[in-house]
């Protein structure tokens, strides 16, 4: 049985956002057709202006609903520690620790031959000039423990390097509260080459 075309065009619009397979989408779209059309509207609003309220920082690169954002205006943050991610979600993973108190800088991607992703598609340019600006003494590379995210790393630490600013990795290993004998050999392996002296 197809459904109603509303019905089919809604759980097809679903489907594009990630997470979601055919059945999660036509629960989802079930629910809101249960929903208030209040509650409805105010979501369909609610992405609609989406793309014309938030843009990009024109420092960070971070999601933001003004020009400069509330983290790289944030006067009890420090100037002297750049860290970069590579996608805007990341900016909140770090800062969830609490451990962080610098400015960040956002790439949008890592570089990836084979689909096309070279240092141009990157956000690198913005962040060369904020170092040679000279508040950055530290930049700390948070990009993913992954292929793109390692070579990423690694191509952003020369181009700094010459800048004279400290380059800094954060360190991969044993996710806390896991069991040693579920680590595979290349988080055992960076768990050992980032160990530290007690
Ligand atoms: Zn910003």
């Amino acid at each position: 049985m197809d459904y109603p075309a509303p019905i089919a065009s809604l759980i097809e619009e679903l489907r594009r956002l990630p997470g979601l397979g055919p059945k999660s989408a036509q629960r989802l779209a079930f629910f809101l057709l249960k929903a208030r059309n209040e509650d409805n509207k105010r979501l369909a609003s609610a992405i609609e202006t989406l793309s014309d309220r938030v843009g990009l920082c024109e420092r960070c690169n971070a999601f933001t609903d003004l020009a400069i954002c509330f983290i790289c205006t944030d006067p009890s943050r420090v100037d002297t520690v750049v860290c970069v991610v590579e996608e805007p979600g990341n900016i909140m993973a770090v800062d969830r620790s609490g451990g962080y108190r610098g400015r960040y800088h956002v790439l949008h991607g890592a570089l990836s031959p084979i689909h096309g992703i070279g240092p141009d598609e990157l956000r690198i340019q913005g962040l060369l000039e904020r170092v040679r600006e000279g508040l950055a003494t530290e930049v700390i590379l948070a990009t993913s423990p992954t292929v793109e995210g390692e070579a990423t790393a690694i191509y952003l630490a020369r181009l700094l390097k010459v800048l004279g600013v400290k380059v800094t990795r954060i360190a991969t290993g044993i996710p806390a509260g896991s069991d040693l004998e579920w680590a595979d050999e290349v988080t055992m392996t960076r768990a050992l080459e980032g160990r530290r002296e007690f």
